[in-house]
């Protein structure tokens, strides 16, 4: 029997009222552990404690706020190979990108510990005479985070941090496929000098804990990722008792491939964007529109470029890709393979299960070719290693194509054209936009969001997460009448 994974609930760690088996997709032998899933009254005391410790962890002061998300920061820093490896063990990307994940998570912490120090409000004076006005931000209060599987430490981490940076508490529920990410942060969270119930960890699943917790009165905001289904039920749930929500669910990401491109580093940008973490990245680049008179090169090329990664059991070296998360989502990986050849598009490598020495959910990187940006395979998120090419004749079409789409997260072009570059990075109708560069891949101290069905909702990241986790209080202080 291995071990019993615990919720850390109003401040202690409790069983819950049924657990879940977590498996590693490398190698589905390997069982990582067994994980409570909260009960309603569970998540009840949950909230109850979260509002009392939340004013008390606003009474604490900024300095000891900024000590507590430092420290955690730093030690995610410090165990990142190890914590790394445990997220590589039940989420399936290669070891090295469970550590730049974990370590990533760390900055995000001490990005924000940094800010707790830097909350500045305005003044001003009143139309009034003898009046001045303060405007300064405070806590929302009890803010619930909903995360996802693809990048479960990070995704928390950047919701997190900034929650506590503002002043709130927490309640966490995390993607039942990846628990042990889970518990291993909030075991670092939990020992910090903080009110107890400020931080609380309810793992279960999300159509019973994580629709409970959308639909409590006690939940003054939440910040979820994931699909767009889902997001819709939590923003139809939050506003029956108008609760704040900013929600992040993915998208259908175009990288445009010019005439005058540098094809090596597009073949290489491509494969990065569309193959990295085994396509499960809400920034892939799933679409590739390439300038019809260097499309024979650039296939040719990024057949090259895809043919390099090894796919393989995370924890090994050598490693490039690893297997997808679950058997769910390698049949719909495969379903979407199908799909893309009945309507039309050519497969001309991969996008097939992989046998291999360990029995783990496996899938060669699939490339079509001759697709059009109204099939399936160009309209809906897969979430897969499957990247569709799109054939287009002038830089008009190709920005036309990659703004016809219901998302809209990122973008990117491969021109050696300033101009081109200049007028795409204008026109692009996406939250973030590359330039030579791949889709995935963004920074922390900057705001990270998208339009359409990407995202609702103000900005994650940097200093415009403060624009969600606070609120705006606007004070009038009259000089003018002596005491
Ligand atoms: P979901 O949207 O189902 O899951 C995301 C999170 O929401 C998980 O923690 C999940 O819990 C929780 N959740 C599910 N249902 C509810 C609910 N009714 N109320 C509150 N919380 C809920 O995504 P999946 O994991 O099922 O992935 C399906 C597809 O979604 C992917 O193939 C991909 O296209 C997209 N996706 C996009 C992501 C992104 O980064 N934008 C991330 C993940 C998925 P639990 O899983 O524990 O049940």
């Amino acid at each position: 029997m291995t071990a019993l994974h615990k919720n850390f609930i109003a401040g202690d760690w409790i069983e819950g009222v049924g657990t879940v088996e977590n498996r590693n997709p490398s190698d589905l032998t390997d069982l990582i552990g067994h994980f409570a899933q909260a009960g309603a009254d569970q998540l009840e005391a949950a909230l109850d404690q979260a509002q009392v410790a939340q004013r008390a962890w606003e009474a604490y002061g900024i300095e000891r706020k900024y000590s507590v998300l430092m420290a955690i920061g730093t030690e995610m820093m410090a165990r990142a190979e190890e914590l790394g490896i445990l997220l590589a063990r039940e989420e399936g990307k290669p070891k090295a990108e469970g550590k730049g994940e974990v370590y990533r998570a760390g900055q995000f912490f001490t990005y924000y510990a940094a800010e707790t120090l830097r909350q500045m409000g305005d003044s001003a004076d009143s139309v009034r005479p003898d009046i001045e006005i303060d405007v300064r931000r405070e806590a929302v209060g009890v803010v619930a985070i909903i995360s996802p599987w693809n990048f479960p430490t990070a995704t928390a981490s950047w919701k997190i941090a900034p929650a506590l940076c503002y002043g709130n508490a927490v309640i966490w529920k995390p993607a039942n496929a990846t628990p042990a990410s889970a518990v291993a942060l909030t075991e670092i969270i939990a020992k910090q000098d903080i009110p107890k119930g400020l931080f609380s960890l309810v793992m279960g699943a999300g159509s019973e804990v994580g629709q409970r917790l959308v639909e409590s009165p006690k939940v003054n905001a939440i910040s979820f990722t994931g699909s767009v289904p889902v997001g819709k039920g939590i923003a139809t749930a939050a506003i029956q008792n108008l609760t704040k929500v900013q929600m992040e669910m993915g998208s259908k990401n175009a990288l445009a491939v010019m005439d005058d491109a540098d094809l090596d580093l597009a073949a290489s940008l491509a494969a990065g964007g569309a193959f990295g973490g085994s396509g499960q990245k809400c920034t892939a680049s799933s679409r590739l529109i390439v300038h019809a008179s260097v499309h024979d090169e650039f296939v040719e090329k990024l057949v090259a470029a895809t043919q390099k990664f090894k796919v393989g059991h995370a924890l090994e070296d050598g490693t490039t890709i690893g297997p997808v998360v679950s058997e769910r989502q390698l049949n719909e990986n495969l379903r979407y393979a199908v799909l893309g050849q009945a309507e039309g598009a050519e497969l001309i490598i991969g996008g097939t299960r992989l046998d291999m020495p360990h029995d783990g959910y496996y899938m060669q990187p699939g490339i079509f070719v001759g697709s059009t940006n109204d099939m399936a395979i160009n309209r809906e998120e897969m979430f897969a290693p499957l990247a569709s090419v799109i054939k287009v004749d002038s830089y008009e079409e190709a920005l036309h194509t990659v703004n016809d789409t219901n998302f809209g997260l990122t973008s990117g072009i491969v021109t050696t054209s300033l101009a081109r570059a200049s007028h795409f990075r204008r026109n692009a109708r996406t939250g973030c936009v590359m330039v030579n560069l791949p889709t995935a891949g963004t920074d922390y101290h900057v705001p990270f969001g998208g339009r359409g069905d990407s995202s609702y909702g103000p900005r994650e990241q940097g200093t415009a997460a403060a624009e969600f986790y606070t609120v705006v209080k606007t004070s009038y202080i009259s000089s003018g009448t002596p005491f």
